[in-house]
């Protein structure tokens, strides 16, 4: 049997990612767990849930990335529980797991504050199925509107976000260019000019965390793309027809699309060590837990800090993070001293529709427009795992870019293929 030390990772996102391939040559046993057999690449779930891109464009299945990298085991699994006295882990389905080192790289989840009726009728967008999901219910929506008409006036296509942030701005961007220049050529009978997009946030800004120029041009290209801001607002109450603000406004909507925040994945609350802000955990400068030292958290599930400065929830910060703490277990396989997280800031970027984005680099310089869009279409489809995926990627945008059509705008509803599947063999 192995006497290498056991490093269990939970999480294939980006930040458990970063930890499996930094150990690649560490002479350790790794035992990388997700729920699901494919890592999610959520900057882009937005255009699986807008038609532009198929769900396995945006998800890689875990162990082909592995594949050469014979220390690591994938387990397909949901964690639920940890013991952190006897350091072990326990799977839902199957027994636990033992561990000398442990890295939580959960990710983060929705967080709907207590809204009544959020969680039962929003769509938020984290996993892959939920994008699918939105996609099934945008594209119903006008089908059913469709066949009824009437259902316009109850509004079947009014599609309400909440956050302001690049999720929601990107989602709003995208909807519109799918109602306003894709939609119309196919629905003969519909006045697909009806539906709107609405985009609902507390704060008074559109990406908030962007420089002033660049929010005051997001804003303008959005109003230019018809999608209707309530700065300032809050949504009070969300129902199955009808979405509340606090202001007293209640908009008619079957679909509530839920960007307003996150909170850290459920996992670090079971950890009984100190949260900060989102129930993120709290961190000692090298990114292990304080009082335990061979528990990590990388990513969204850590209040991950670099140079005394809590971090943003992104995607280079979980990679960057996942990679550090890959280094941090090998040191300490070598008695070698922890060493604090140094975050290498690349700036950040968001897309507001079609030819639209803005950047801001981290000397403060930005750029927005077509050449912004064009870099971050670069740097996201650099950024996707799998050549398969990028030129699948690609193919669908330049196929969008040139006929403003749209690959994946098929309902594909299991619920139903499963239900169909029933009734034949009881037929
Ligand atoms: C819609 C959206 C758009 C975004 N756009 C951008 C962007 O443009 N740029 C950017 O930098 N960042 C963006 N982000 C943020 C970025 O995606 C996250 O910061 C990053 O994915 C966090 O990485 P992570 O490894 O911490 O978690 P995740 O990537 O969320 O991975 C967590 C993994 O843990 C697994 N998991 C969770 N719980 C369990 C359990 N109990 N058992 C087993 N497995 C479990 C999940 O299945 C998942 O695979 C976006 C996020 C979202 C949701």
């Amino acid at each position: 049997m192995s006497k290498r030390p056991h490093v269990v990772i939970v999480g294939a996102g980006f930040g458990g990612l970063g930890v499996a391939e930094q150990l690649a040559h560490v002479p350790v046993d790794v035992t990388l767990i997700d729920r699901h057999n494919y890592h999610t690449f959520q900057p882009l779930l937005y255009q699986v849930a807008t038609s532009l891109l198929n769900a396995e464009d945006v998800g890689a299945p875990v162990r082909s990335m592995f594949r050469h990298q014979e220390n690591v085991t994938f387990r397909m699994a949901t964690v639920a529980g940890i013991d952190v006295a006897g350091r072990e882990i326990q799977l839902e389905d199957g027994g636990p797991v033992a561990y000398d080192y442990l890295v939580l790289a959960g990710g983060a989840t929705v967080n709907y504050f207590n809204t009544p009726g959020a969680a039962e009728h929003a769509f938020p967008l984290y996993t892959l199925m939920n994008a699918v999901k939105l996609r099934n219910h945008v594209l119903e929506r006008f089908e059913a509107a469709d066949r009824d008409p009437n259902l316009i006036e109850g509004g079947a296509l009014n599609f309400v976000i909440v956050g302001a942030g690049p999720t929601g701005v990107e989602t709003a961007g995208a909807l519109s260019d799918l109602f306003y220049n894709l939609l119309p050529r196919d629905y003969h009978q519909l006045a697909t000019e009806n539906a709107r997009v609405i985009i609902v946030d507390l704060g008074k800004e559109v990406l908030a965390q962007f420089k002033e120029n660049l929010r005051a041009y997001a804003k303008e290209e959005l109003e230019g793309r018809r999608v209707e801001l309530r700065l300032g607002e809050a949504v009070a109450e969300v129902g199955p027809t009808f979405v509340r603000l606090k202001s007293g406004e209640e908009i008619k909507t079957q679909t509530l699309v839920w960007a307003g925040g996150v909170r850290a994945n459920p996992l670090a609350d079971m950890l009984g060590l100190p949260q900060g802000r989102g129930g993120r955990v709290k961190l000692n400068a090298d990114l292990s837990t304080p009082d335990r030292p061979e528990i990590f958290v990388v990513g969204d599930m850590g209040e991950v800090a670099s140079d005394g400065k809590v971090l943003p929830q992104l995607g280079s910060v979980a990679m960057q993070s996942g990679e550090h703490v890959g280094r941090q277990i090998a040191r300490r396989l070598l008695d070698e001293p922890g060493q604090p997280f140094k975050y290498w800031d690349k700036g950040f970027m968001a897309t507001i529709g079609r030819g639209s984005a803005v950047v801001e680099f981290p000397n403060k310089m930005t750029l927005h427009g077509p050449l912004a869009y064009f870099a971050w279409l670069g740097v996201h489809l650099a950024l996707l795992s799998g050549v398969r995926n990028r030129i699948e990627t690609l193919w669908n945008w330049g196929w969008s870019a040139l006929t403003h059509d749209r690959a994946a705008r098929i309902i594909i509803d299991p619920k139903d293929e499963e239900a169909k599947q029933v009734n034949l063999h009881e037929a």
